[in-house]
Formats: structure tokens, sequence, C-alpha cells
């Protein structure tokens, strides 16, 4: 009968240099491998050169390293990638670079679809398979930072997570991810450079401010009043607005992070003034920052990008209300690389 051999990453260090030493080793044994499998990504235990060929054996006999795949990687004429990951059982999601003239950002997934039910998002129409490992996660942004080192010959400048999934819907994993991320042991990266993007999950978004997180929090909200948002974010139903704002007020009284709140406008959806007016509403209790994202749209559906006299309303109803907003282009169009595209079409 074959044994089944365990996930080495899933190891914490203290646990790797505990197993040496059950093996008769040194703890420091631990120490040589969890650098390899962290800091110098090895995909496999031949590549650990500095530990013997027996130790290496019997590592192999008893582990696995389950390495993520980059399958298909896509370049857009504007320069964003889009990598097609495969997972060791066989699941893809996909993870994007994008490159701006100082920043490289990766947007990486969190979940294989997703656990909420968006109704203009690609990735929606692909059922929640399950949540991505933090190894998994950790391994899509080592990906994108070789890619942005050989592509433009800087290291990856920052993290969001916006790619498949709901983060707060697999949020230890996330955590331990962002962990390894941040950690001198594993990517060394300020964790004032990654931001989680969430549809709102008022329980976790507490829990988040209660743990001060140091890393950013994006809310994406696409309309402030309940009726509209059900409509377009059925899980709003659960999680109403009046329980969102109660959370963002708590997560800005122990952070006192500015809130940044993602918001498409859709024709006949959400591109009146009234809409505009509720959005300014919402976001006055704590210090907050508007991004319009440009749509794009996943069909000839209901969902169609506003016209830009739309989109000016917004810019000049939130700045006469000393809103900081940005106007975001999409990239990656081309290879359905764009904000709610992401659906392993590729
Ligand atoms: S927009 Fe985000 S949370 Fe909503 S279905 Fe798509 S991936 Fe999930």
């Amino acid at each position: 009968m074959e044994i089944k051999k365990k996930d080495i990453r899933a190891l914490t260090k203290e646990q790797l240099r505990n197993f040496f030493v059950e093996q008769g080793d040194k703890a420091f044994r631990g120490n040589q491998v969890y650098e390899w499998l962290w800091q110098k990504s090895a995909h496999d235990f031949d590549a650990m050169t500095n530990i013997s060929k027996e130790t290496r054996k019997m590592l192999e006999d008893n582990f696995v390293i389950n390495h993520i795949r980059v399958d298909q990687m896509q370049r857009s004429s504007d320069g964003t990638i889009k990598n097609a990951v495969r997972l060791h059982d066989g699941l893809v999601v996909e993870s994007v670079l994008i490159p701006t003239e100082t920043r490289t950002t990766a947007c990486v997934s969190s979940q294989v679809g997703c656990s909420l039910d968006c109704r203009f998002c690609a990735t929606a129409r692909l059922k929640r398979m399950r949540n991505l490992n933090p190894d998994e996660i950790y391994d899509q942004v080592v990906a994108i930072d070789n890619e942005s080192r050989l592509y433009f010959d800087r290291p990856l400048s920052n993290i969001v997570f916006m790619g498949m999934g709901e983060p707060l819907m697999n949020y230890n994993n996330v955590l331990k991810a962002i962990d390894k991320i941040t950690s001198p042991e594993g990517l060394g990266m300020s964790p004032k450079r990654i931001v989680v993007s969430t549809s709102g999950v008022p329980k976790i978004i507490k829990k988040m401010a209660d743990e001060e997180v140091k890393f950013g929090l994006a809310v994406s909200l696409h309309s402030a009043i309940d009726e509209v948002r059900t409509s377009i974010m059925p899980f709003n139903a659960t999680f109403p607005l009046k329980d969102l704002r109660e959370a963002l007020e708590y997560w800005y009284s122990k952070t006192k992070n500015r809130i940044t709140y993602e918001y498409v406008v859709w024709k006949g959806i959400n591109d009146t003034q009234e809409a505009a007016d509720a959005l300014v509403k919402f976001c006055k209790f704590a210090p907050s920052k508007v991004n319009i994202i440009e749509y794009n749209p996943i069909d000839n559906g209901e969902f169609q990008q506003a016209p830009n006299s739309a989109i000016e309303m917004y810019q000049n109803t939130l700045e006469r209300n000393g809103i900081t907003v940005t106007i975001r282009r999409s990239r990656g169009k081309d290879i359905d690389a764009a904000c709610g595209q992401l659906a392993n079409k590729s």
C-alpha cells in the first residue's frame, strides 16, 4: 500500500526542526530545509544542494513539495501578464502581473472559484471548489516576482488580493501567506505594499482590526444603496451595508488606516446622482478614497460600462465632498486579465 506523503510546507519551522531531531539529526538541518522551501522556493528536494544525498532521499520518502506550476503565461499588448496556475490536484487558478512606470503589482487568487456570487463577475460562474493553501498563494507571488525581474528588470513591488475568490472567506490561509510574504525568512516584503480586497465580510473585518494587521484594506462597494447592492451582490442581503459600515468604523477606530473603496459604474444600474450621493454619505464616517474602475463586460448582458459623463459626475460629486478619487483604466483586457474577468478561459 502506498503511504500518502505529507506536504512539507504545511510544517512550521519548529516542526521541521523537531522532525530532524527525531531522525537523530541536528535541529539546524530544519532551518536549512526551511530556507530552501520558502526563501529559495525550491521545487524539489534535489535542489537542496547543501543537504546530503541521504537526507534528501529521506525527505523524498516522507514528504512532497506541492509547488504550483505556471501552465500558461499570456502577455497583453499593454505589458500585463496573466498566469494560469496549476495546483497539485490539477485545479487551475489565475494570477496577474500589472506593470506601470514605477511599480509591478501582483493580483493573486485566494480560492478556486468563489464562495460569493457577484453577478457581474466571471469568477462567480465557477463554483467554489476549495480554498487555496498558504503555500499556493505564496507561490503565485513568487512566480510573478520572477516574471517581474525577468521582463521588467525589477522586483515585484505591490500585491493585491483581488484575483479569484473572496480572501476573507479564506482568511486564515491568506493571513498565513501574508506572514510568509512579509517575513525576512520568506520574501521580506513590507505589509504596507499589500492590499486585501474584499466584498465586505463584517465579522472578519472586525477580526482583522482586533489582530491589528498591517496590510491595507479595500472594499468592493459598487453601491451604497442596499437594494441596488443586493441586486448585484446577492450576499449583501446577509451582510447589509449597515453591518459593513459598522465593521469599517471599527476597523478605522482601531487601525486609523484610510479605507479604499473599489467602485464600478454600470449603465442603468448605479449611474445616477442619487447613487453618487449615497456613496458620499457612506464614505463620510472615516477618511476614505474611491477607486472608480473601468468595467470589462463579460458578455452582452445587463452589465455594461457607464458612459464617461457618469464617471465625471461621480468624480465631481466625490471631489466636491473632499473625497479622494482615482479613475482606473483597465489593464490586460485582450487576455481576459482585467478585473472581474478571471475565469480560467485560457
Ligand atoms: S467579485 Fe470577487 S467576491 Fe465577487 S464573485 Fe467575483 S471573485 Fe468572488
